[in-house]
């Protein structure tokens, strides 16, 4: 296991980083010397859990899998479906962009191109004026910032069945990947400049 300001000083390190976790998405990297590799599945473990607030928060290297058992004691629940396989990560999954995983989530802790550790939002539902961080960064694919910690939403488990009931769902959203228009190539290129200038994550 690691600690944030290890990765922190692992960024500053680095003179590119390519960061991974349970590799379900991830190529393996042709790997130039130049390019260091970062596994966050080392920073993992549930960092807050209030059962009656109905949020947890959690490191990023933390598997889904680890993430439904912890819930189920509790008789609770994920409102989003991710694969429940041994490797993949609640990080990854945001990363990777699912939608009802981007809706349900309150706060994100992340490390930031110049190695600086940032927070955004928290554990409770706020109206945002500006831009909404949190969930910007959503489907970033490793690619603008680190995420380290996430913090989201929880429901009852068995509101989580009835709803899984009504609308049939089993199965994952399907991860979009569709051509991005030259708008969105745009915005994502600035998002890119506000948290990673010098280009270190690819
Ligand atoms: C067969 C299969 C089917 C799938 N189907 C679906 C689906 O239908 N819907 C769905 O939502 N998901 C689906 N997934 C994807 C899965 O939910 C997520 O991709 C998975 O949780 C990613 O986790 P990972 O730990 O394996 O990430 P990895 O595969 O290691 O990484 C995925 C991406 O996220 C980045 N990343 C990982 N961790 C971090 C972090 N902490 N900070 C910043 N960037 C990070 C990596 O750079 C990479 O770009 C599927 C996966 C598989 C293998």
């Amino acid at each position: 296991m690691i600690e944030l300001e290890t990765i922190q000083q692992q960024v500053l390190d680095a003179k590119q980083l390519r960061i991974f976790a349970g590799k379900s998405q991830f190529e393996n990297p042709k790997s130039a010397p130049s390019v260091a590799l970062l596994d966050m599945t080392q920073y993992a473990g549930v960092i807050e859990y209030y059962p009656e607030e109905l949020v947890i928060t959690v490191k990023a290297g933390t598997t889904i899998k680890h993430l439904n058992e912890i819930l189920v004691e509790n008789n609770q629940a994920t409102s989003f479906v991710l694969p429940d396989n041994e490797k993949s990560t609640i990080g990854g999954a945001y990363a990777m962009g699912n939608p009802d995983l981007r809706d349900a989530v309150l706060g994100i802790k992340i490390i930031d191109g110049r190695g600086r550790l940032l927070s955004f939002g928290g554990q409770v539902m706020k109206n945002v004026a500006g831009y909404d961080v949190a969930r910007l960064l959503a489907g970033s694919k490793g690619k603008m910032a680190i995420i380290c910690e996430i913090s989201f939403k929880i429901i009852p488990l068995n509101y989580a069945q009835k709803i899984a009931c009504l609308k049939n769902i089993d199965q994952p959203i399907p991860i979009k990947t569709k051509k991005l228009s030259t708008l969105k190539i745009q915005i994502e290129q600035g998002i890119k400049n506000i948290f990673d200038p010098l280009g270190k994550f690819i």
